[in-house]
């Protein structure tokens, strides 16, 4: 059997996180007790956990012309994802996330830097790709029109379009409406409903289209009626990234062909594994491992 096709466009991000007991005010400085570097972005979060998993997974996005844009790239490569049509941008940074971590407080600030050189136009020179895809997987740390470009093609070839809105900002109803699968977590989904403006034929049109995922909850689906999926017990010990390997698991069930309710119910158990791992990539599990932790 062919390797199923995903094409993840969406965001490649560096973290950088400085654990300190004293975060600084204005003005100062203090020393930290740490700092290391994570691999993130949920576009590229997502596009690992389905490669992971055994998917043909390329990835379409963009890096800067500095070493951290050459890193992820050789870091994508080993974890199995295409990078060919992932852009390097001159003169602009990758983009980065700067954690401070003190006494289990966080802080963060987020450069998009060449994440907003995924225009529409790269989106568009793009189309071939998507067309031969399975399953077209979308988040929200790229330009809107980028992501709206990416699903009007995608259903011009009529491929299927998982949209995770993340982060959640105000979505025009056209969008909401044209993917199949929208993946929001509990907070996210108020915020979704709330804000678009949809007639109650629409809204509950897009309501059918949900999978919301709950955290230790599970996951609930809409398709049917109401449909709780039941979180596994796990040791949780990092939840980061919980809901990107549940997105790139569900891609990865979805182009296999398997239907909707048990693709929610192989990619609960894929993000339950992911949390029982320090670091978002970390703890993506292989297929052999999901097929061990579920039997
Ligand atoms: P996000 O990371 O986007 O906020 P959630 O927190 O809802 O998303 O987590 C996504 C999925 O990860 C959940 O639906 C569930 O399958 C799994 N998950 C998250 N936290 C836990 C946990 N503590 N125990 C078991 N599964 C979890």
């Amino acid at each position: 059997m062919s390797k199923p096709k995903i094409t993840v466009i969406g965001s490649i991000n560096m973290d950088l996180v400085t654990k300190t007991n004293t975060i600084p005010k204005v003005g100062e400085t203090v020393l930290g007790e740490s700092f290391f570097t994570i691999p993130g972005g949920k576009g590229a979060n997502q596009a690992v956990a389905a490669a992971r998993l055994g998917a043909g997974v390329t990835m379409i996005g963009c890096v800067g012309d500095d070493a951290f844009g050459n890193e992820l790239k050789n870091h994508l490569t080993a974890q199995g994802v295409s990078v060919e049509n992932v852009k390097t941008i001159p003169e602009t940074s990758t983009g980065i996330a700067s954690i401070t971590l003190s006494n289990g407080d966080n802080s963060i600030i987020i450069v998009s830097g060449a994440n907003h050189f995924v225009t529409p136009e790269v989106v568009k020179q793009h189309e071939h790709l998507i067309a031969e895809s399975d399953i077209v997987l979308l988040q929200l740390e790229i330009p809107l029109q980028s992501v709206m470009e990416a699903v009007q093609l995608a259903k011009r070839h009529n491929v299927q379009v998982i949209l995770n809105p993340a982060p959640i900002q105000k979505l025009p109803k056209e969008l909401i409406l044209q993917v199949d699968y929208i993946t929001p977590n509990e907070h996210e989904q108020e915020m979704l409903l709330s804000a678009s403006n949809m007639s109650d034929e629409e809204l509950k049109l897009v309501k059918e289209k949900c999978i919301v995922t709950k955290g230790s909850k599970g996951v609930m689906l809409y398709q049917y009626g109401e449909t709780l999926i039941q979180g596994y017990k796990v040791n949780a010990v990092d939840s980061t990234g919980a809901g990107d390997s549940f997105n790139g698991a569900l891609a990865f069930s979805l182009s296999n062909g398997a239907a909707l309710k048990e693709s929610c119910q192989f990619a609960n158990a894929v993000a339950a594994l992911s949390v029982t791992k320090l670091g978002a990539q970390a703890g993506m599990p292989t297929l052999d491992e999901v097929e061990a932790f579920v039997s």
